[in-house]
Formats: C-alpha cells, structure tokens, sequence
C-alpha cells in the first residue's frame, strides 16, 4: 500500500486530533503517502481531499475537535454519491482509509468496501463508549470529566439551596457516560437506556433520601432514557412530590469539546498506528480497538450489531452508595 486516506466522521469527539497526528504520522513512518479528506464523507464526494505532512498535524495532539472537520453525508447513503467518492479516491491514487467515527461511518465503510474494494480501517471515535470491540472509545474519558465537572459544580448550588437536579448527558442508546458520571458525581439515582426505571422508583428514591436526610439529590439522566429526557423526568415528578424543588440541567454539546485527556490522547495514538499497520498487513473491514489493553480488530459487521452491555455492577455500585 502506498497512499492512504484519513478521515474524521459523524459526531466529533476530544482526542480524533490526536488520532489524526498517529495516523498521519505511522504512514509517513512506514513510507506511505497521506490524505487528509475533510468533512468526512462529504468531502471524500467533493473531492476536499489533501496530502498531509508531518507538519501538517503539529500542535494538534492537545486539541479537541477535528481539524479535519466532521460531517454527516446524506449523498453517501446514496450508491451515485458512493460511486462518486471511489473515483475522487482513484484521482488521488489512495488505496485504503482510515475512518475515525462511530457505527454510522464502519457501516457506510462497509457498504463502500463491498462495492469498491477500498480496504477501511476504523478507530472509534465517539464520546459514547458504545462500540463492541474496543473497552473505550475515543473522546468518552474527556467527556466523563467535562460532564463530572459540571456536575460537581451543580452539587454545589444544589446543596445551597436543598434541591433536587435532573441532569441529562449524553447516551442516546447507551448508559456509559450516564452510569459512570453517576458514580464519580455521587448522584442517588441513574437513568439509562438499558434498564427500565419507573416514574414511581424515582419518586421513591428522591423520599427515601429526604427520610435520610439528604437535603439535596442529584438524577442522571441519559438523553435516550425511556421514560423521556430530564426535562420530561422532572415533570412526571413534580406533582408526587411538590415539598421538593425540583431543576434540570442538560449538559448538551459542552460534553464533546475541549482539550482531551491524557487517557484519550494515548488511546487514539495507539490506535491510530494500530489502523495504518492493520492496513499494511492486509486487515479491512475491521475497527481497531483496545480490549484488556490489548489492541484487537474486531469486523465492523460486528462492532456495529453486537451490543456493549453496561456492566451491572456499576449500576449495583449507584444502589449501594446512595443510601
Ligand atoms: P456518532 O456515533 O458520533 O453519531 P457515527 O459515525 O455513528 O458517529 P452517523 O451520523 O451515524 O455517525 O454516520 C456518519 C455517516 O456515515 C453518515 O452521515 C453517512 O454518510 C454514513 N453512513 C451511515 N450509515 C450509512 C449507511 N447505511 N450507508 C451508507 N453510509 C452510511
């Protein structure tokens, strides 16, 4: 292989800059030729495609966002708009990718694969921790501590004033930032997506903390829980207990900025180089990930249908610590 591209896909995440620098860097290390393709795979289509030096991702492994920029293509759904961006490759000579993104972008990678040959490697680059394969993706341990750090800060302003929060985070399908923003913000309650929580388990939580003296209480609230957002939450509340007085906070897109942590700048340089040898040495169709530590391939069919339990014990841990 002599020629790669590198693209940053669907929702940004702190730590896909990083991840940009490993990948650009591991193919000039191995003698390849390096394109950058901005807007994910809007600009593969336009052809916004550029040969990255090592110059060209100085200065960025501290950043968050992309300097690659990210976008979601509807043309790229399309098999013209597919077709279109394998003859944008072809002009370039570029002989294989690496898609840093979540599950939308390995399935349209795959999808591209099957229709024209181009080998795809795949980083997972999103703050939900939500992709079979990988014990973390990249972005989610920057996001915790954005979110843990507001939290920390709402404590504060609930406990002046003895009141109850609901606090919606990201996690449209899955609990991971909501469970562990849960444990380290020291909330009495979590609600996610895998699990079914009654409108009356959270009335019952909420007393039971008044009858324990708690004078303020914190709700995680993952944004796809099944009961609604917090803001619905909060509102089938109310009325069972008016003596509380209830706020909601949603924490929103200040979870995917900012600088990312150490964790993450490590995690998406090792698993940027792991994608460039894992296309060298023929892999396609795979998402890198870190499993126990290890660097894994996993197929994309399966990061992307398997499903990453939450481990229950995390949500026993809530249980037990919010007496
Ligand atoms: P995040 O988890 O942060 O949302 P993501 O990679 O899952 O990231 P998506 O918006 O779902 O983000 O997908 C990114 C892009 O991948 C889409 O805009 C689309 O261009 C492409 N894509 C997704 N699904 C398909 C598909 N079935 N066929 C072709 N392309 C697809």
């Amino acid at each position: 292989m002599k020629s790669i591209g590198v693209f940053t896909s669907g929702g940004d995440s702190p730590g896909m800059n990083a991840c940009v620098r490993s990948v650009v860097r591991s193919a000039l290390h191995l003698g390849i030729d390096v394109y950058g393709i901005k807007y994910g795979y809007n600009g593969m289509i336009e052809g916004d495609i550029y040969k990255m030096k090592s110059y060209s991702v100085s200065n960025i492994v501290q950043r968050g966002g992309t300097i690659l920029k990210s976008a979601r293509s509807k043309e790229f759904m399309t098999k013209e708009g597919r077709k279109k961006a394998y003859e944008q490759l072809k002009k370039k000579g570029i002989e294989g990718l690496v898609a840093i993104g979540g599950d939308g972008s390995f399935t349209g990678a795959n999808i591209f694969y099957e229709e024209h040959g181009i080998p795809v490697v795949g980083c997972p680059g999103t703050i939900d921790n939500d992709l079979y394969g990988s014990d973390y993706t990249i972005g989610f341990n920057t996001a915790i501590n954005t979110a843990l750090d507001a939290i920390d800060k709402i404590r504060d302003t609930a406990n002046s004033h003895d009141r109850v929060f609901f606090i919606e985070v990201m996690g449209r399908h899955s609990g991971y930032i909501a469970i562990n923003c849960g444990i380290g913000g020291g909330a009495e309650l979590v609600m996610v997506p895998e699990t079914s929580t009654t409108i009356n388990d959270v009335i019952n939580t909420l007393k039971q903390g008044r009858d324990n003296q708690k004078t303020s209480s914190i709700v995680i609230v993952a944004e796809g829980d099944e009961q609604g957002n917090a803001h619905e939450i909060a509102g089938k509340v109310m009325g069972h207990v008016p003596e509380l007085d209830i706020r909601v906070t949603t924490l929103g897109h200040i979870q995917r900025g900012g600088d990312p942590s150490a964790f993450d700048r490590i995690l998406a340089s090792r698993l940027g180089l792991a994608a460039v040898e894992g296309l060298v040495n023929g892999q396609k169709n795979v998402m890198v990930g870190v499993v126990n530590n290890e660097v894994v391939y996993t197929n994309f069919k399966l990061a992307i249908s398997k499903n990453k339990p939450l481990n229950q014990d995390l949500l026993r841990l809530v249980d037990i610590l919010n007496t």
